[in-house]
């Protein structure tokens, strides 16, 4: 273990993580459905102590029309944090590390998305983080399919995710900020959870092949934990439109 990590004891005499989970122990995961009565599409994600809401809109007409695909709907997805999602005021100008967010979460959920379905239209997916604590793209891909699943949208398959991290030799799921910041590796999973299929793999530190391959069979099944309650809150939200409720 660094010793950044000891100093901040990641992990202490009975294996336990600086919140009290086990290494392979989720944070607490809650999502609801349909919030935004102006967007196409939407989903509250609160995972830990990260707050992330994903809101979208489309198939609708692509503006400026020069961007526009003959064979496909145009993804676009736009990943900010605001300014107070974090203990020090962030600006608001996006951040080189928004940019590339947005981009890693558009290419984790074009492969679910039917857009040959779409052709000339554009997909606008927009994802807020409202309080961040590590993980937040991980939150925020399943925040953004579960909005896509609301929308409408024809997909093959949902897409969750998680992260893998590593405290010394142990390998622990779904990191949390501190974690993030002075643990030992950081493993961003995403999977199609029903075709089984991963949609993006990220890594921060250094991994034997042995851990690559653990890290894939325990982000796995943790997905398959994320894609049911995915199912469910989408579930209850047409279960309330279906009783003749007014939902988002
Ligand atoms: P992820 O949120 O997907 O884990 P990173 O590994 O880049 O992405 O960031 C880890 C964590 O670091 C974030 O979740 C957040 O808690 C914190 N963080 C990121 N950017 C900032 C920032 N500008 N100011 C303070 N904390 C930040």
């Amino acid at each position: 273990m660094s010793r950044k990590a000891q100093a901040v004891k990641l992990l202490d005499e009975q294996g336990r993580r600086v919140d009290g989970r086990l290494p392979d122990e989720m944070r607490p995961l809650k999502i609801e459905v349909g919030k935004l009565k102006n967007a196409d599409g939407s989903a509250y994600v609160e995972l830990g102590n990260n707050k992330v809401i994903a809101a979208v809109y489309g198939p609708r007409e692509v503006v400026p029309r020069h961007e526009a695909l003959p064979d496909r709907a145009l993804l676009r997805c736009r990943y900010s944090m605001l300014p107070f999602s974090v203990a020090e005021r962030k600006s608001p100008q996006p951040t080189r590390r928004e940019i590339e967010i947005s981009k890693v979460v558009r290419e984790a959920l074009a492969p679910a998305i039917f857009l040959e379905e779409y052709p000339r239209t554009a997909i606008d997916v927009y994802i807020h983080v409202i309080e961040a604590d590590g993980g937040t793209r991980t939150a925020s891909i399943i925040a953004a399919a579960t909005a896509l699943a609301d929308a409408g949208v024809a997909m093959r398959d949902l897409v969750a995710a998680v992260a893998i991290g590593k405290i010394g030799e142990v390998l622990v799921v779904d990191i949390n900020g501190l974690e993030d910041q002075y643990g030992d590796g950081d493993m961003p999973i995403a999977m199609m959870p029903q075709l089984g299929e991963v949609t993006l793999l990220q890594a921060d530190g250094v991994f034997k092949p042995e851990e690559i391959k653990r890290a894939l069979e325990m982000a796995s099944k943790h997905i398959r934990y994320i894609h049911s309650v995915q199912v469910r809150a989408l579930k209850e939200t047409y279960a309330k439109v279906e009783e003749g409720e007014v939902v988002g």
